[in-house]
């Protein structure tokens, strides 16, 4: 942990309060929801409340130091000076309240985050785990799980239980489950829809393992398909591949966006791909880099990012299928081994 305050040192310009917590669990180890973290040239000081004392006095190559429950008025009434911050995470009555202490503030964006794209071993273990056992659901997800009769809620409750019984740490989110035409809305929640036969369902589901999450989406059949829905999914699934075969270190996210994206502007379904290709996964489920028409990120070796086209046709159906990589000096490992042919449950 401590070699990624030095990383972070390199560039710094002035000492950064650190104040998002999953950007100081990244550097420190320390899960704590009331913490900063000060890295300066020569010390880094981990500010946090009683709570969590103990453990932030076990965390090496940090100075603890307690502070009262209102930790940003503690910090205004003891530091001084320049200081950086992070801009797109500090509330800005925070902000005034450590400028009113006396401490000139610099605001800066995506240090840590820039960092944290990048992963180490240690990190792609725990997300290649997460994967395995996100594979595990899905195998018993489409074997022993009834979907038509039942509401999208119940299978997404079932998707939960399973995590559990496979040994993730934790769902990382609430599992999307899209029958019909609630598959047309791409982050739709699991409601109370019941899933009928011969429908399209959006499954977008992940788990967490040592802090670090897997983010999978596949569309099911539940019977026998129209052949537009078919050849929909014909289209998303070629689209996957071309943005799979795009992704190497040194790619921009707006060109592998772009080569899935041909794909499906090239066919029926020209205009039906609302969103983004693809971002960034590690600590937190959306970070960087992004995948997208609107990305300026060059993606590089080390970094976990998700491949998920999709066709959405409003008040009629969605199709998504979304893949977990891991970016390489040519191409991408892909951990994820539940297929993506067009399965039928039942
Ligand atoms: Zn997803
Ligand atoms: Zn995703």
């Amino acid at each position: 942990m401590s070699s990624r305050i030095e990383r972070l040192r390199e560039l710094l310009e002035e000492p950064l309060l650190i104040t998002n917590p999953v950007n100081v669990l990244y550097l420190t180890g320390l899960d704590s929801s009331n913490v900063a973290l000060l890295v300066g040239p020569d010390r880094a000081r981990l500010f946090t409340d009683f709570r969590y004392i103990e453990a932030a006095q076990a965390v090496e190559g940090v100075e603890a130091v307690q502070t009262k429950r209102a930790l940003i008025s503690w910090l205004s009434e003891n530091l001084s000076g320049r200081i950086a911050f992070e801009a797109n995470v500090l509330p800005w009555s925070f902000a005034e309240e450590l400028r009113e202490g006396g401490i000139e503030l610099v605001p800066r964006r995506g240090l840590v985050e820039q960092l944290r794209a990048v992963k180490d071993e240690d990190e792609l273990d725990a997300f290649r785990r997460a994967c395995a056992i996100t594979d595990r659901m899905f195998e018993r997800l489409v074997s022993e799980v009834r979907f038509v009769g039942r509401r999208e809620r119940d299978v997404a409750w079932d998707i939960t239980r399973l995590y559990h019984e496979e040994g993730a740490d934790s769902e990382s989110f609430e599992a999307i489950v899209g029958s019909g035409p609630t598959g047309a809305r791409p982050h739709a929640r699991a409601g109370d829809r019941v899933i009928e036969s011969g429908e399209l369902v959006v499954i977008d589901t992940g788990c967490q393992v040592g802090g670090y999450t897997s983010d999978y989406t596949r569309t099911l059949a539940t019977g026998e398909l129209d052949g537009e829905m078919r050849e929909a999914y014909d289209v998303v699934l070629a689209a996957q591949q071309a943005g799979l075969d795009a992704i190497s270190a040194g790619v921009r996210g707006l060109e592998a966006d772009a080569a899935a994206r041909e794909v499906i502007e090239g066919s029926d379904f020209a205009g039906t791909f609302g969103h983004g290709l693809g971002h960034g996964l590690g600590l937190d489920v959306h970070e960087a880099p992004r995948l997208s028409t609107e990305s300026s990120d060059t993606l590089a070796q080390g970094n976990v990012v998700t491949v998920e086209p999709g066709v959405y046709l409003a008040g009629r159906f969605g199709i998504r299928i979304e893949d977990d990589v891991i970016v390489t000096e040519n191409g991408v490992e892909n951990p994820v081994r539940f297929t993506k042919e067009l399965l039928t449950v039942s």
